[in-house]
């Protein structure tokens, strides 16, 4: 095995070792093997963390910087992105396995988040308020919050991590993010963008550990003043726990088992490039993977045979190669989860229709899952409710609209959907009868910065990205002014 590449966090502008020199291992899941030592922080380095961040928000040079300095920087973070794109892609896909030809694009593309944030930095303002009161002036201030935690999991750290930075940092707050165990070396790269455009110590602080203590002791942290959560359901209760001892702001982006429908009157070649994107792409391990695949009755057997056709000519291999178009999954607690819930799902009913193993090509150890297919007859079936994180979808049969609109919202969740039809009046209906964040017509998987993102139910509240960030990473402090020249009246006179 080759020597681990030794990693260091990114601290008050410095770059420290964990107390006690910890470390723990990070596994590049495309050989199975590990290949960087990463700093297991302590609840004191968490501690260091928030201080060095409180202290830059409160009397550093962050607290004093004019609106348009502060876009300026960011401008420039954007900038240096894209720079170093290809290196950043290449780390991530090391760590994660996702394919360096998504992640180098992803590392290029959220420099438009930076951008588009620093455009806004000197555009939040505040209000007159036209008050029923005489002799009354009355105003809002806009204010940033203070610290702000990011909490982030390990898929597309890099664009989930740009949706809170760049507007908590455009309007003035800093920051401690808490990269994801799971893949902690592409954020400590990440940092060097930050020291590299020049933003002072102490505004962006990268902490890397696990849940517990790393990221138990920042969401407990009395210095927090919000908390910017991507993640699981559980791991958000506990956070939404730890943030009530000091009432931190909480906004959440967790889990999804997002509704495919494909009408009879689809185009089914856009529709079957749209079910392939919408799940298989990242391997399934996407938050808005559209993992629940609804097909109207009449066109059921077509559209079925063809994207199983597509699946067994998806090309499996190693991340790095421009050739391949699925990578394997991140983790083995995950591999082994998949296995589990399609053999359940299995022996509930549920048909295979393509995958539901390892591909034999590969070692035993490493880490790939065919992309898999199971027709479910209804939504009991353990594929059809659960969030699989991985390439697997379930299919599901439907009549007509109010049945497609039922299957769709039987979800705790309500993250994304995705419609084929071309029928417009039913693409509005449908977006309106959806209970998602986001709902896809004719499309799937479009971002962008100046498009809210965010869920409803159990996959989270609060948006990200647009223009409402900024408010989100602001509050409102109004302040009264009495013009008068005249005494103040008798106190105790009503008025
Ligand atoms: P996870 O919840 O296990 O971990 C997320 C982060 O929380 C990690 O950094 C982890 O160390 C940290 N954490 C764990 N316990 C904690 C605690 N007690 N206090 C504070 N922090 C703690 O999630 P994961 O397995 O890494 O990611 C997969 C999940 O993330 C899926 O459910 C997926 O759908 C969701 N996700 C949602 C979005 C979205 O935008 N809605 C995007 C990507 C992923």
């Amino acid at each position: 095995m080759s020597e681990l590449k030794k990693y260091q966090m990114y601290i008050n502008g410095l770059w420290v070792d964990a107390e006690g020199g910890k470390t723990f291992e990070s596994m590049n899941p495309s050989t199975g093997e590990s290949w960087a030592l990463i700093p297991e922080a302590s609840a004191n380095d968490v501690d260091c963390a928030v201080k060095a961040a409180h202290k830059a928000f409160t009397s550093g040079p962050w607290s004093t910087m004019l609106p348009t300095e502060r876009g300026e920087l960011l401008h420039r973070v954007g900038e240096i992105l894209v720079k170093h794109s290809e290196a950043l892609g290449e780390v991530e896909s090391i760590d994660t396995g996702k394919l360096l030809k998504e992640t180098r694009w992803q590392a290029s593309y959220i420099s438009k988040y930076y951008k588009y944030y620093a455009g806004l930095a000197d555009k939040v303002q505040g209000a007159t308020l036209p008050i029923d009161k005489p002799n009354m002036f009355a105003m809002t201030i806009r204010e940033p919050l203070g610290v702000v935690a990011a909490i982030v999991p390990w898929n597309s750290q890099l664009f989930l991590t740009a949706l809170k930075v760049a507007p908590a940092l455009a309007t003035g707050n800093t920051v401690v993010l808490k990269a994801s165990e799971h893949a902690s070396a592409p954020m400590l790269e990440f940092a060097k963008i930050f020291e590299e455009a020049g933003v002072p110590p102490g505004v962006v602080n990268i902490v890397t550990g696990f849940g517990d203590p790393c990221g138990k002791a920042l969401s407990s942290h009395p210095l927090i003043d919000r908390i910017s959560f991507t993640g699981g359901g559980e791991t958000a209760r506990q956070i939404i726990h730890n943030a009530a001892s000091n009432f931190a702001e909480v906004s959440t982006e967790l889990g999804g088992k997002s509704p495919m429908i494909i009408f009879e009157d689809a185009n089914i070649d856009n529709a079957i490039n749209g079910i392939l994107l919408s799940i298989f792409s990242a391997s399934g391990q996407s938050c808005v993977a559209g993992s629940r695949l609804l097909i109207h009755e009449k066109i059921y057997d077509e559209v079925l045979q063809r994207v199983a056709k597509r699946v067994a000519e998806i090309r499996i291999g190693d991340p790095f190669d421009d050739d391949s178009q699925m990578g394997p999954l991140a983790t083995r607690a995950q591999v082994a989860n998949i296995e589990n819930s399609v053999a359940k799902s299995i022996e509930m009913g549920g048909r295979l229709v393509c995958g539901g193993r390892r591909p034999p090509q590969f070692d035993n150890d490493s880490l790939y899952y065919e992309p898999t297919i199971i027709e479910c007859p209804d939504m009991t079936i353990e594929v059809a409710h659960k969030e699989m994180f991985g390439p697997v979808v379930s299919v599901l049969k439907f009549r007509d609209e109010q049945e497609a609109i039922e299957i769709a919202n039987d979800t705790n969740y309500g993250l994304a959907s995705g419609v084929f039809t071309t029928d417009i009046g039913r693409g509005i209906r449908m977006s309106q009868a959806i209970r998602a964040g986001i709902v896809w017509v004719n499309t799937y998987r479009a971002v962008s910065p100046m498009a809210p993102f965010g869920g409803f139910k159990h996959s989270g509240h609060g948006r990200e990205s647009g223009l409402e960030a900024v408010y989100d990473y602001t509050r409102e402090k109004t302040v009264w002014i009495n013009t008068s020249v005249e005494p103040i009246d008798d106190p105790f006179r009503m008025q």
